[in-house]
């Protein structure tokens, strides 16, 4: 049986990706107005994957008998600056969501609840995958600059992402 923080703890991350990916949604979306169509493929990959991440954590709590409680889900920006602009408020997010995972994990090595722990490794390697990628993706924006063919470079290499195996 989950203990009762955890149990709370682990519903505020589902509200975490959940938020994640409606951020991703509508930074896909403000892509699409920019006739970015890579990056905008890219961004709705993404909030597959913060979906499936809510999923993996929703799955879990009942697993072990928790109970899934969703939250209201705050309202994410819808127009941005440029798309480096978008990328850098990406990272933020994977910030703020590392910072929540290792709570998480926190809160799970206090409680001694071992099962926890195993289950939050995947994350922790994950959000390394997620901040990277995202520091990746500000470098090569910076070098391009304000070259306009430079961007369409990138946006065509953003395109060619395939889906993550969960
Ligand atoms: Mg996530």
């Amino acid at each position: 049986m989950l203990d009762k923080n955890m149990n709370t703890e682990l519903n505020r991350q589902i509200n975490h990706e959940l938020a994640a990916a409606y951020n991703y949604l509508a930074m896909a979306t403000w892509f699409e107005t920019q006739n970015l169509q890579g990056f905008a493929k890219w961004m709705y990959q993404q909030r597959d994957e913060e979906h499936m991440h809510a999923q993996k954590f929703i799955e879990y709590v009942l697993d072990r008998g928790g109970k899934v409680e969703l939250a209201a889900v705050a309202q994410p920006a819808s127009d941005y600056d440029s798309a480096i602009t978008v990328f850098q408020m990406a990272l933020q997010l994977e910030q703020l969501n590392t910072k929540t995972i290792h709570e998480l994990y926190e809160a799970a090595f206090e409680a001694k609840d071992y099962a926890s722990q195993s289950f939050l490794k995947w994350f922790l390697d994950e959000q390394v995958e997620e901040e990277k990628s995202c520091e990746d993706i500000i470098a090569l924006l910076q070098m391009a600059g304000d070259n306009p063919s430079a961007l369409l470079m990138l946006n065509n290499d953003m395109g060619s992402r395939t889906p993550e195996k969960a």
